[in-house]
């Protein structure tokens, strides 16, 4: 837009009206091809390779259009790691996602909290390519006395100032701020990076701060890219998920929303006070969350009026395309797309000039993740972790523990017990029934690897006390739900709770008691401290003590108190180490011949009777019922989302 030669408006004091469309990808992690690099396999429902063929045509559709990133692009899948710990940044080399997003004539992005999982430098570089703004108001060098005085790492805020065309075919200029904002808890989960270099301010703070400055440069439209989800209502300090309440701000007109990996607007959303799922806003503000992965483009349409010289926003309409309703209409039944722009799908699946783009970077990263490195006796899934079976976090944890160990030999710490805390990267949930690590029998590869651990963290150790880690494993097991034994095929996991804080404590042993209520909720808040799960609770056979010292393998991430398990402070560090889980388990693997895996975990599931529960896993796991014998698996189904229901006996 504004590239050709247009006539103006005679007058900017007249009445007109502006058609503007607002673009959002957000959460990209690194899909890139639509392509599964887990699986080795295509998987055309990610990736900004297609979306952006959406993009062509929802620019097709619009006269004014504006395209936005809402951060956490740069890390995720192999393609994230192979560029940060294989390749680097050699001379000419251009990081693919921001080869993409130039190619794509992003008009702003912000940083999201994954763009500093690989360090600073790293990020810097790949920043440097960008051909457009960034912007990220509360991510800073410098803390000031003031929002204002803060010293950004890049620009608060970007005016963007574009040429319109009206309804009546009519030049117009109109100047569009952009302002971002990430969950400052960036400085707690990655201190390792960022410890004395990076400092965070509230983001609330941060945006009322600066709107009104952006204002008085002569926005006439402001736009909130806020790197965090819809949460509480309320404004606290430090927040992560203060969607609400930064909508709340005077002076913004608009949020692109996201870090939570959903979808707004969506029944998700719904009785919340303020937030409208049937239009799309919150506050009364048009907003937007389009999933993650590259699974949606988002599309606000705002018309805009001006009128005595001012701008104002005077209508909206918000929708996420789906690339997988894309993929469907262009199947064998033709383009008979349900809603706006997919019956077009059938020319947006080659998407031939980004894939260009991206091509070799893909190509470099199936070679590298197609190396044989070791091989497996055992089949390494994590279909059935809930139900105490998983080949995947058991390597994980032994590979943790072997590392630990051999660092504190003969240190002070020689002498405390060295158990290791495993959480399935891949175990369903929001993302979905693929997501579950599924390595065969056989030769393992690096692709193997990454499908077992698939966060860049960093091996970490922890000493806690009994007490502590019985807090740990009641806030893991809260992830149940209470079965009732006059009750059968009660659901067994309670989605509200992310697996990655399914936190199984190797070297331990311990029974689940599911007859009882949880302890915690999902966002780690207590229900009531005196609900307890966990019985049992033994070490080498003997009672769990609860004023006895352990030492806790973790990873860095979690031993920053990410996700709030208690004890999980600075303070308790005693090993925090610059190697990344994907190399330890890598020198692991590769020292032995041949992996035989006990799948065992720690604990077993326990009801006062026997009871049949509802267990939804990958489908995929068909083929391993009979690791599960002893639980007479039945399959009941295939659920809406792809999942498959197997029934259980307890
Ligand atoms: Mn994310
Ligand atoms: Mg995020």
């Amino acid at each position: 837009m504004g590239q050709e030669k247009l006539s103006f408006a005679p007058d900017p004091a007249i009445r007109t009206t502006v058609d503007l469309r607002i673009m959002e990808t957000t959460d990209l992690h690194v899909h890139l091809h639509p392509y599964d690099y887990y699986a080795d396999c295509p998987n055309p429902d990610l990736g900004l390779v297609r979306l952006s063929e959406l993009v062509d045509q929802a620019r097709g559709e619009a006269r004014n259009t504006l395209l936005f990133d809402n951060g956490d692009f740069l890390q995720g899948t192999p393609v994230g790691d192979f560029f940060a710990y294989d390749r680097g940044f050699r001379e000419g080399d251009e990081h693919p996602v921001m080869a993409a997003m130039n190619a794509m004539r992003y008009d702003a992005i912000t940083l999201g909290n994954h763009e500093f999982n690989y360090g600073l430098d790293f990020l810097m570089k790949s920043l440097a390519q960008a051909e457009f703004p960034v912007v990220s108001a509360n991510i800073l060098t410098g803390l000031g006395a003031a929002p204002r005085q803060d010293r950004a790492l890049v620009r608060p805020y970007k005016l963007l100032r574009r040429h319109v065309v009206d309804r009546a075919g009519l030049a117009q200029e109109i100047c569009i701020g952009v302002i971002g904002v990430a969950p400052p808890q960036i400085t707690t989960w990655e201190r390792m990076h960022l410890g004395g270099k990076v400092f965070t301010r509230d983001m609330v703070d941060a945006v009322a701060a600066w709107v009104p400055e952006m204002r008085e440069a002569g926005a006439d439209l402001v736009i909130l890219l806020a790197h965090a989800g819809i949460g509480a209502l309320r404004h606290s300090d430090g927040m992560e998920n203060a969607v609400i309440p930064l909508a709340r701000i005077e002076g913004v007109d608009l949020l692109l929303t996201g870090h939570i990996h959903q979808v707004f607007p969506s029944r998700a959303f719904a009785d919340i006070p303020g937030v409208d799922v049937e239009n799309g806003s919150i506050c009364g503000k048009p907003a937007i969350m389009s999933g993650f992965f590259g699974s949606h483009l988002g599309v606000i349409d705002l018309q805009m009026q001006r009128d005595g010289g001012e701008w104002r926003v005077s209508g909206f309409k918000v929708e996420n395309r789906a690339l997988r309703a894309a993929s469907m209409s262009f199947g064998a039944f033709g383009g008979a797309g349900a809603s706006t722009g997919q019956g077009e799908a059938r020319a947006v699946l080659r998407s031939p000039r980004v894939r260009k783009i991206v091509a070799r970077a893909h190509d470099m990263v199936l070679e590298n993740i197609r190396q044989p490195i070791g091989h497996t006796e055992t089949p390494i899934n994590s279909f059935f972790v809930f139900l105490g079976q998983s080949a995947s976090t058991a390597l994980v944890a032994e590979a943790q523990r072997d590392f630990v160990a051999a660092r504190l030999a003969g240190g002070a710490y020689e002498t405390l017990p060295v158990l290791s805390a495993v959480s399935p990267a891949k175990a369903g949930g929001l993302g979905g029934a693929r997501n579950y690590t599924n390595v065969a029998k056989g030769p393992l590869t690096r692709r193997s690897l990454a499908d077992l651990y698939t966060f860049p963290n960093h091996i970490a150790a922890l000493k806690l006390t009994g007490a502590q880690l019985r807090s740990w494993l009641e806030r893991s097991a809260s992830i149940y739900n209470q079965l009732h034994p006059e009750q059968d095929d009660g659901i067994l996991i309670n989605p509200a709770h992310p697996a990655y804080n399914f936190e199984m404590v190797y070297g331990l042993s311990y029974r689940i008691d599911l007859s009882q209520p949880a302890r915690y909720r999902g966002d780690g808040s207590v229900i009531d401290p005196g609900h307890s799960r966990i019985r049992d609770l033994h070490l080498d056979g003997a009672e769990l003590e609860d004023d006895a010292e352990f030492i806790i393998c973790t990873n860095s991430f979690r031993a920053h108190g990410a996700g709030g398990f208690e004890g999980a402070v600075s303070d308790n560090l005693v090993i925090e180490d610059r190697a990344v889980m994907r190399d330890i388990l890598h020198q692991y693997v590769s020292k032995r011949d041949q992996l035989s895996i006990d799948p065992t975990t720690p604990f077993r599931l326990w009801m006062p009777e026997p009871q049949r529960a509802v267990l939804r896993t990958g489908p995929a796991a068909f083929e391993h019922l009979d690791a599960i014998a002893d639980f007479a698996p039945e399959v009941i189904g295939v659920d809406k989302a792809g999942f498959m229901r197997l029934r259980v006996r307890l």
